[in-house]
């Protein structure tokens, strides 16, 4: 008989229970010692601009209190500009170690070409954009049965109404911020949201012509950085293009 005020081991709450589905912010190192090795101190999600990071609830073991991305409701959309979250975290399990080597190689391949004019380049835009495209979160899939492009449709309006919260940085725009996809309007023939919106460009996702040689579709490419800017301005009921956690 337990008696009051016994202790009771709840064994479900002591394992690690790895979360191969959450997508865990920009440089999260392997699932399973990510659980062991995050601290739950909240930094990430504070320093993050865009407020892009949740922490996990009760329920999920060793995982209580570790932060992950839900990109349809708001993804991680760089405007930061210096993976900010990476920067801060204290136990390294965001990595910052592979980001400073792409930019450094980056910043040394711009700045040893022959002839390269050492005045116009800008060593902390280089690195910055090497940096991003390094993040490897997941990688986007389009569902072809919903995709409106797929589907030689198009797209007018609020993709997702008025009331929707989330925000980014339109790479339409020279915006040093982020602001509210509801303030922005669509116009287009063929949807292609989710390729005109992405931050990282034609390393990530292009339109392709269809093989009926009909239409434009999205091709998402090895570029992809899983950020889910493109999973929360898709205008279909749910969305057509879904980030999966690498
Ligand atoms: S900053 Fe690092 S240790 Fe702290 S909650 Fe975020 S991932 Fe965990
Ligand atoms: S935004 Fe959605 S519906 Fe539009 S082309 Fe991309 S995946 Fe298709
Ligand atoms: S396609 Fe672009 S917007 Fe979508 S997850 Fe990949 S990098 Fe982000």
């Amino acid at each position: 008989m337990i008696g009051a005020g016994t202790f009771v081991l709840d064994h479900k709450a002591a394992k690690a229970i790895p979360r191969e589905d959450f997508l865990r912010p920009p440089g999260a190192i392997d699932e399973e010692d990510f659980l062991y090795g995050c601290i739950k101190c909240g930094l990430c999600v504070q320093i993050c601009p865009v407020q892009a990071i949740k922490l996990s609830g009760a329920g999920e073991g060793l995982g209580f209190g570790t932060p992950y991305i839900e990109p349809r409701e708001q993804p991680c959309d760089f405007s930061c500009d210096a993976l900010q979250c990476v920067e801060t975290c204290p136990t390294a399990v965001l990595n910052f170690i592979p980001f400073k080597d792409a930019g450094l190689r980056a910043v040394e391949s711009a700045t040893a070409e022959p002839g390269a004019d050492l005045s116009q380049v800008n060593p902390f835009e280089v690195q910055k954009v090497a940096m991003k495209q390094e993040v490897k979160m997941g990688k986007a899939h389009v569902n072809k049965q919903t995709c409106l492009a797929h589907n030689m449709e198009g797209f007018k309006g609020k993709p997702r109404g008025n009331e929707f919260k989330g925000i980014y940085r339109s790479p339409q725009e020279d915006a040093a911020s982020a602001s509210p996809l509801r303030d922005r309007d669509f116009d287009r023939e063929v949807c292609n949201l989710c390729v005109t919106e992405c931050p990282i460009g034609e390393t990530a996702i292009i339109q392709v012509v269809s093989r009926s040689g009909r239409n434009l579709i999205p091709r998402v490419l090895d570029g992809c950085t899983g950020c889910g800017v493109c999973q929360m301005v898709c205008p279909t009921e749910n969305a057509s293009i879904v980030v999966e956690p690498s």
